[in-house]
């Protein structure tokens, strides 16, 4: 999977600018353009301010102290304080424009990441852990923005301020100039060396960091499991030995730092040592002047730093293109599940959503949807409204030729409640799944209401078919938040599919009801009242199917039965499939279906499959003599 291949390698870094990388930066960048402008046109001016200052200093020297000029001291004076309030004006400038540029940039693409990441399949989900997902998102757009700041305009400025440098050095004496520049190959040698061992340091340090936020995330998800296995010591060893060796990598990656740091220090004082050698036996023969040589030191200080920066800016673009490469890499990655290009005839699927039967498949109709009538008739749509099912010659794997589902036909007739029973992993779940799309089959169709769902807009197939899985998911917000998860039905909407599902009872016993606020993923409700609310939750727009994956065997007896009691009356006019883990709730399905080595093995009536005396009888014999045993 290429998608993997490039994720997998999140600390590699390549090369410091890929062209077509870039294009597509600076095309990310099209807003912020003008101020990116803006940033570049005051480079030379700022270069320009800061070279005229030891330029004045000679002059002053030169020219006045010498002189003893006092009048012109003081205009020189004046000159070198205005240059400084013009430099600090500018600098101000710059590093405002930078960090709205470089924010801007960061901003806008976590927001295309954002919004790309809602549209991925399921199947996404499946091969990239999320705790790189969000690297993607935090850090890798970090880095990028980055190379707009640090790296490319730096460098543009770094460049512009070394030309301007080493052309005036040149000018004033370039017999001088060449003595301070012989030293810039040995600068170089050591630079690029120190520079080398510093990035394989701290690509290191990224990777052993990368390990220890995936651990971290692994054990903060799961420390509830830690402490009641009191496995505390075990993950703490783990994370100990994580810990050391990140400081330990970041320790290597700083000594070569401060190594490159020192060493260029250390060269910048030979090469000053030489000038003042040099230098002041000329002024002794009479060829250069005082306060020449002091601006040469100055120019000198100027041209060093530069160089020593270059590498650190290289490597911030090596990473930023990388990181270019992971995020232009997802981005590019088109979702799988989507809407065909005609499934609506006209309209925004979100917006007409009330717009009732007008909502018409493009070429195919089907049945007349209880789209418009959401709601007000939640407890008992009427008959017309429920929809057929149909799974034909479905094959189905979720990683290469694991077929979960081989071959698996079977069809459920408007209003009919189909019980799916079978052994654990037989893929009950998984029906569920392709029925609304989380995931398509491999080969085979199926349909809802005689049309494929891959033909269907997915936002009404998914309006459609009402879902309520065993993992409940809640999020932050209140408890009418997260019942309309985002639409906007009214309170008494939402209190009536509240009472459909028989959780008005103990939202309204919450302190303030409806806008009770739900603690992290629901924490502050027991597990029951969870799976009341995702009820709810599919029962606002009043889907023509209900798909119920029945949890209700981690829950207390009193909301078991609420449950099962909220769900039968639900059922009601609806056609309906449930995922029967348990088989007690069972009997009563108009047709159970027996899923069996990827296909429908037996099916029939409760008392049909008894008499037929296969597997269902014997997973029921099974069941029966667990609860006996019980
Ligand atoms: P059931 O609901 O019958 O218990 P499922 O439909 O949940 O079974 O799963 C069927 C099979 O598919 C199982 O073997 C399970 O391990 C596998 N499976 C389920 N979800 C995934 C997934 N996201 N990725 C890979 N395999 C999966």
């Amino acid at each position: 999977m290429p998608e993997r291949a490039a994720l997998d390698h999140d600390d590699v870094l390549g090369r410091a600018f890929d062209r077509r990388l870039a294009r597509r930066l600076w095309a990310a960048a099209r807003a912020q353009r003008p101020m990116l402008y803006a940033t570049v046109a005051l480079f030379p001016a700022i270069a320009l301010a800061e070279l005229a200052q030891p330029y004045l200093l000679k002059v002053a020297i030169d020219d006045h102290i010498l002189a003893g000029d006092w009048l012109g001291l003081s205009l020189t004076a004046a000159a070198y304080a205005a240059t400084l309030g013009i430099l600090y004006a500018l600098r101000s400038l710059e590093a405002y424009l930078m960090a709205l540029v470089g924010q801007r940039v960061t901003h806008d693409l976590r927001e295309a990441l954002f919004g790309h990441l809602l549209r991925l399949e399921a199947a996404y989900y499946d091969r990239n852990p999320v705790g790189r997902l969000m690297t993607r998102v935090l850090n890798d757009v970090e880095a990028v923005s980055e190379a707009f700041t640090s790296g490319l305009l730096a460098i543009a400025a770094d460049v512009i301020t070394l030309v301007g440098v080493v052309a005036i050095m040149l000018w004033m004496d370039w017999r001088l100039a060449l003595v301070t520049f012989a030293i810039v190959p040995v600068l170089a040698a050591v630079a690029a060396y120190f520079r080398l061992r510093a990035r394989d340091a701290y690509r290191e340090a990224r990777r052993r960091l990368a390990a220890l936020n995936a651990f971290l995330q692994e054990s903060l998800q799961g420390v509830t499991v830690i402490q009641l296995f009191a496995r505390e010591r075990h993950e703490h060893a783990i994370f100990r030995r994580l810990n050391d060796d990140y400081r330990r990598a970041l320790f290597t990656s700083t000594v070569f730092e401060a190594s490159l740091y020192s060493s260029v220090e250390a060269l910048g004082a030979v090469a000053l040592a030489l000038l003042i050698w040099y230098g002041g036996g000329q002024i002794g023969a009479g060829a250069l002047s005082f306060g020449a040589l002091v601006a040469f030191i100055q120019y000198t200080n100027r041209f060093f730093l530069p160089i020593r920066d270059l590498g650190a800016k290289y490597t911030v673009m090596q990473a930023a293109m990388a990181s270019a490469e992971r995020i232009f890499g997802l981005l590019d990655r088109p979702p799988a599940i989507v809407s065909p290009a005609t499934a609506l005839a006209g309209g925004g699927a979100l917006t007409s959503v009330n717009g009732g039967g007008a909502l018409a498949i493009a070429g195919r109709s089907p049945a007349a949807t209880t789209d418009g009538a959401a709601i007000a008739n939640v407890d008992r749509p009427s008959r017309a409204a429920a929809s057929q099912i149909e799974f034909a010659g479905v094959w189905f794997a979720y990683d290469g030729d694991a077929y979960v589902l081989r071959d698996c036909s079977f069809a459920v007739a408007a209003g009919e409640h189909v019980a799916l029973v079978g052994p654990t992993g037989e893929g009950k779940s998984t029906c569920a799944r392709l029925l609304v799309r989380a995931y398509d089959v491999t080969r085979g169709r199926v349909l809802v209401d005689g049309v494929d769902v891959r033909e269907w807009d997915l936002v009404r197939l998914r309006r459609r078919v009402g879902t309520v899985f065993q993992d409940t998911v809640l999020f932050t917000g209140t408890v009418a938040d997260n019942v309309a998860l985002g639409a906007d039905p009214d309170a008494a909407a939402l209190r009536r599919a509240l009472e459909a599902a028989r959780a008005r009872d103990f939202v309204e016993a919450l302190p303030s009801g409806l806008d009770e606020p739900l603690g992290e993923r629901g924490a502050n409700l027991s597990h029951g009242q969870r799976q009341l609310l995702a009820i709810a939750r599919a029962l606002v727009y009043n889907p023509a199917i209900l798909v119920l994956d029945e949890a209700t065997s981690s829950v207390d007896p009193e909301s078991e039965w609420r449950i099962r009691e909220a769900m039968h009356r639900l059922l009601a006019g609806r056609t309906s499939i449930t995922i029967a883990h348990r088989l007690s709730s069972v009997q009563h399905a108009d047709r159970i279906l027996v899923l069996h080595q990827g296909r429908v093995h037996e099916e029939g009536t409760h008392a049909a499959l008894l008499r037929r005396g296969g597997l269902y009888a014997r997973l029921w014999q099974l069941a029966m003599s667990r609860d006996a045993a019980g």
